[in-house]
Order: C-alpha cells, then structure tokens, then sequence
C-alpha cells in the first residue's frame, strides 16, 4: 500500500494533518457553536420538496452563478445590496479560500489578530498567501490603532477582522471599523459569522461609503444550516467579480442553492432561537463569574472559560460525562457553544462535580 510519505505532496504540506473538531457521537455536543435547534419538520418538508423538484434536471449544471439565491441574500441582509453585491459559496470557508486565491498567492500576505479563527492559517496556506499575525490587547480587543499599525508594518493585501470573534467572543465596534476602513486602502474583510448574535450594528452599513470593505456571513450558525454549507459575502461587485473568476466552475450544488433559498423563506423562524442562544451563553458566563471562573466578554453564542490549570484533563472529563466542548483559544481557556437550557444545565452540574479538581476555581 502506498503511503503519504511515498507521494509527491506540496513540500509545505508535509506533516499537516487535516483540519478537525473531534466529532464524536455524545448526548451533549457543544463544541463547535451549531445551533442546537434542528428546523422544524414544515421547513424540512419544504426543502425535501424543493430537492424533489430540482432532481428532475440533476441531468443539468446548477446555476453557476447561483442568481436566484444570491437575490435572496441580499434581500436578507437589505441595506439596499443586490445580487451583484453577493457571492455565496459552500460555507464561508470556502469564500475566505476565494478570496484568499484571487487576492493572496505567493508573495502576499494575509494580517489577522490573533487568539482567532483556528482555519484562517488553513486558508492562507492552501493558496500560499503569508499569514501574519498581531496579537490582540489583553481583553482580545482590538483597536483602530493597533490595527493601522501592523497594517504598516507587515504591508498585507487583505486584512481579517472577525467580529464577533472565535474564540473570544469579542466585538469590535463599528466606529472602529470605520476608522480602520478610514485609514488604509488594504482589503479589509469584517467576518460577521456570529453577527446575528450580538446586538451592535453590522458593518454592512459601511459598505456603500468604503469599497474595500467586504462583509463575510455564513448561514452555519445563526440560521441553523452548518449541515447545508452556505456562506456569503456582500462587498462591491468588483470583489465579487474577483471570486467568479476563481471560483471552481458549478461550485454551489442545485440541492444546496434549493435548500438555502428555503432557509432564507423562513428566516424569521429559523432565527427565532438566536436571543434566546445568546441569552444562554451570558447567563452560563454569569454563572461561571460566580463560581470564579475566568470569563471572557463574548457577544456570540459561545462562552471562553478558564483559566484550567489542565485544560485537556477537564475537556477530557467532561467528554466521559457524554459532554463535547472545544479544547482551544488561550492556554487554559475552554470554549463552550450554547446548547438547550437541558444541556447548560447538564454541564454547569458537570463542571461543579469537576470542580473540587479544578486548582483555582473553587465552587
Ligand atoms: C464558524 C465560523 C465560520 C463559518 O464557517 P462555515 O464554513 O460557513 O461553516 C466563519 N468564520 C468564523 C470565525 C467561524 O467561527
């Protein structure tokens, strides 16, 4: 049997391991900031009977410039954006990989602020774009002047600003994204994944007045479609131009456009958990406030405790307890997706029984 090691891989990928969460089959999984609640069986109905309908022409290419969902999104997002100002592919991942592949490449770089995202060095490495990283404050904020000043000082093409961010939780405001979009003529992409969460104004309202900002969403986490892989980005129809020209020809499947446009139908009800999800993450954090944790300020659908003197024993723990949280983010630190109030409840117990181990933070 050949193996790796025998196979002319890229020299830069040899000893990467692919990317993954552990996805284990337990009765509490909050790990990687789903939303808990399945769509209801009227609109699984629906999207069943939108994939009937399309099956008829699965002989055919989907749309390859998915128009009909594209108009969707931007009725979705409003601000007055049109289908021109959207691009939506399978996940944001893979927008971030397009513009990643027409902005980055050999020689470019790609700045972000880091604790972030654990995929964007993915991406920046399967186009062979420099990923460069600034650390940001000690509460993981950033600000208008640290972010101007490793613009200047490492020169990237694109610059990605995650608000909410993951893991942290942390927003940025839009005065500050203003002020960052003031300040440079770098393409500045604000990764809203968790937007719909929190409750400061997005910087989609920014869009009309700076060019080179580009907004990316996703439909995994707020609209409770991880499954579906749908992410999107509004910014000038020039940048969207940018990602056709490199997008793979029929990227986006006919069952996943159906499927989205049947989301994006009934969008208010597929968010209609997402206060009551965010509701969930503040009050564990205040619980774990009073039971002396550490608790970073989050404004998204997921809660950064610590600090564990042995972060993987207490991930460990818990998962032999049926529980699935998320070993990253600073040493010490867990990051814990808000479930059900059945499932809090069962991991607030869980943690207090795990407590007497836990150095530092007693009950
Ligand atoms: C989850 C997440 C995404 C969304 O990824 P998809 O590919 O759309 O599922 C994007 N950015 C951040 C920071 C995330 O945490």
């Amino acid at each position: 049997m050949i193996r790796l090691s025998d196979l002319p891989l890229r020299e830069d990928l040899i000893g990467q391991e692919p990317y993954g969460a552990p996805q284990l089959d337990v009765p509490v999984v909050l790990n990687v900031n789903e939303n808990p609640y399945p769509p209801s069986p009227a609109i699984r109905h629906e999207m069943a009977a939108a994939v009937v309908s399309l099956a008829g022409g699965l002989n055919r290419y989907p749309d390859r410039e998915a128009t009909a969902l594209r108009s969707d999104l931007a009725h979705y997002l409003g601000h007055g954006l049109t289908a021109a100002d959207i691009w939506v592919a399978n996940g944001s991942n893979e927008v971030m990989s397009h513009l990643l592949t027409a902005f980055g490449g050999p020689g470019r770089k790609v700045l972000t602020f880091t604790p972030t995202y654990s995929m964007y060095p993915e991406y920046a490495r399967n186009t062979c774009t420099g990923y460069v990283t600034v650390p940001r404050r000690a509460d993981y904020t950033v600000d208008t002047e640290l972010v101007l000043r490793a613009i200047a000082e490492h020169d990237p093409t694109l610059v990605l600003i995650t608000t909410p961010n993951n893991p942290t939780g942390t927003a940025v405001d839009l005065d500050t994204i203003e002020a960052i979009a003031q300040g440079t003529d770098k393409l500045i992409v604000v990764d809203e994944a968790y937007q719909e969460f929190s409750s400061r104004p997005s910087a989609l309202e920014l869009l009309d007045r700076y060019p080179r900002l580009i907004v990316s969403r996703t439909m995994s986490k707020a609209f409770a479609l991880a499954g579906g892989r749908i992410g999107y980005l509004a910014a000038a129809p020039a940048i969207v131009d940018a990602c056709r020209i490199v997008r793979l020809p029929y990227h986006l499947s006919a069952q996943t456009q159906a499927i989205a446009r049947v989301a994006l139908a009934h969008s208010d009800e597929l968010l209609a958990q997402v206060r009551a999800l965010a509701g969930e993450a503040r009050a564990f954090e205040a619980w774990a406030r009073g039971r002396r944790y550490d608790v970073v300020d989050s404004e998204a659908n997921f809660s950064l405790i610590g600090r564990f003197p042995d972060r993987h024993m207490v991930w460990q723990d818990l998962l032999d307890r049926g529980i699935l949280i998320r070993e990253t983010g600073p040493a010490g630190y867990l990051r814990v997706s808000a479930g059900t109030p059945h499932e809090m409840a069962i991991l607030r117990s869980a943690l207090d029984e795990l407590s007497p181990k836990l150095e530092g933070n007693p009950a």
